[in-house]
């Protein structure tokens, strides 16, 4: 019998009375790890009462004092990184390196989240008329919420729930199903780190969990992240509501190459932006626009892209995992099909076999040539490690070609001129762009700032616009009478 994963509500593990349970697979091997459970409606009204009465007291604790918290968190966190890495990669399939940085991104927030002070000042003005006074207060909001997706188990769950929780917040986090069990070690560490009981739960589950989370009266806000469609509902619903809703969905990005760029700076980034984690970062390149002559480097990149090849977690040969599951595989699978007679195939992963795992969810690295933007392989988020290649004559066709995308989430340029540069990150429609850096997501000092159908709302996740995102405004008008001091009547809306 599988282990059962555990809930974690009241500040500790508990064991879920649903009769319905979801088996998480090694996706190496289509091991059964555990059994995540889909709580129960009255599990869920329990975590959010729970989180309610302790967002009470939570609230009025000193931001000073919850930046210890978050200090003491950032620390078990890289004390317990391998161990977390190990979980994940075991859930997740990717490499015990890429696992680690998956943490590593997730602790760059959290120390975020333990400076939280200085983002909660608000704004002073005297005399915004004549001996009256104007100041604002940064006050937290109640009990929010984090739907998560499968593909960075720890990082995603880190964008939320620190800075929630820093802001004076409690937080209900809902895991991907499909590797739930990196939340569990996080909340554990939570609790550990000295966090008061109730200010994280986790909820585990499906699309009935998740759609009674977001219609809950209780919940103020909510963060997902995860695929268009599901983005498009839980902003729609969430909204719909009167919740405030951050959501990050799908993408479609794009590298340009200029002739004038480091040939193997862009050939290494192009293989290890496109095929990293499989393919499954929602700001992976999974198009390369090679303007000119830069076509020409094709060839090489097909070279160096075949010498890539997936394998288990913990073997340092492997350089990126399986898929996350057998229908991933086969969606994949299906859309390097269509793209065979939609552009050139020159690398083909979808026979890939990897020695000793026979059941293990494998696509090998894929390239395709000559690609035409109104392909499926060009229009669908293939998630997977398959990379597409565009040519064009100019910059500015580079351009218009990625502004008519209808996703905006990441984008970079590699070249040696700071004018085609400045050009392209003047002009492109995308909301995170690198230059010479093919993955280019912000530190969190910086806010995550994906565009158009990457991104649905109107505050981004982290940084600054987190800490909007997470509390409210209070503006305050003050004046103070002489004692004895003469008065009329204002019948006006003027400060007088
Ligand atoms: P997904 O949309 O299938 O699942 C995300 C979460 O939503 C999970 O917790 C899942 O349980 C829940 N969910 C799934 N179907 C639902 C439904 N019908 N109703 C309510 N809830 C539902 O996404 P995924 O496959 O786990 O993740 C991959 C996707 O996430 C990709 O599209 C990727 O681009 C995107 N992503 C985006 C970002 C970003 O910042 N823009 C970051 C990471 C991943």
């Amino acid at each position: 019998m599988a282990e059962k994963l555990n809930l974690f509500i009241g500040g500790s593990l508990v064991q879920s009375d649903t009769k319905s349970w979801i088996e998480v697979l090694n996706p190496a091997t289509q091991e059964v790890l555990c059994e995540a459970p889909c709580a129960t409606d009255k599990e869920i009204e329990m975590a959010i009462k729970d989180a309610k009465d302790a967002f009470l007291s939570w609230r009025e604790t000193p931001p000073p004092e919850r930046s210890r918290v978050m200090m003491k968190y950032q620390d078990l966190l890289k004390t317990n990184q391998d161990e977390i890495a190990e979980i994940l990669s075991k859930e997740n399939g990717k490499t015990f390196e890429d696992a680690k940085g998956d943490v590593w991104r997730g602790i760059e927030v959290v120390e975020q989240a333990a400076n939280i002070t200085p983002l909660l000042m608000g704004e002073t003005v005297e005399n915004v008329a004549r001996e009256i006074d104007s100041y604002s207060y940064i006050q937290s909001l109640g009990v929010c919420l984090g739907i998560t997706p499968f593909n960075f188990p720890a990082m995603i769950p880190l964008w939320m729930f620190p800075m929630a929780i820093a802001c004076g917040n409690t937080f209900i986090l809902k895991p991907s199903e499909q590797d739930p069990m990196t939340s569990n070690k996080l909340a554990e560490l939570f609790t550990e780190a000295g966090a008061p009981p109730n200010l994280l739960q986790v909820i585990h589950g499906g699309k009935d969990q998740v759609d009674i989370l977001i219609r809950h009266p209780e919940i103020r806000a909510i963060s997902f992240v995860g695929s268009v469609p599901v983005g498009q509902y839980i902003y729609k619903t969430g909204t719909e509501h009167l919740k405030r809703v951050q959501s990050f969905a799908g993408a479609k990005n794009h590298m340009v190459v200029m002739p004038d760029a480091n040939k193997n700076k862009t050939i290494d980034s192009l293989v290890g932006s496109s095929v990293g984690a499989a393919g499954q970062r929602c700001m992976a390149i999974s198009v390369a626009v090679f303007v000119g002559s830069s076509k020409e480097w094709i060839e090489d990149l097909k070279n160096e892209m075949e010498i890539v090849t997936p394998g288990p977690w913990d073997s340092k040969e492997s350089g990126f995992g399986p898929v996350i599951s057998p229908q991933a595989k086969d969606k994949i699978i299906g859309l390097i099909e269509r793209g065979k007679s939609e552009a050139d195939c020159l690398i083909d992963g979808s026979k890939c076999e990897v020695d000793g795992y026979p059941n293990g969810n494998w696509i090998g690295t894929t390239l395709f040539a000559n690609v035409k933007t109104e392909s499926e392989i060009y229009k669908t988020e293939i998630f997977g490690p398959v990379l597409l290649c565009i040519e064009v004559s100019t910059l500015e066709e580079a351009i218009e070609l990625i502004n008519a995308n209808p996703f905006g989430n990441g984008t970079s340029i590699f070249t040696a001129s700071g004018r085609a540069a400045r050009k392209f990150r003047h002009e492109i429609e995308v909301g995170q762009v690198g230059i010479n850096v093919p993955i280019p997501v912000p530190l969190p000092f910086f806010s995550f700032t994906g565009w158009k159908q990457s991104f649905y709302g109107d505050l981004h996740a982290y940084g600054k616009q987190a800490v909007r995102f997470y509390t409210e405004t209070k503006t305050v008008t003050e004046r103070w009478f002489e004692e004895d001091e003469e008065s009329t009547k204002n019948l006006t809306i003027n400060l007088e």
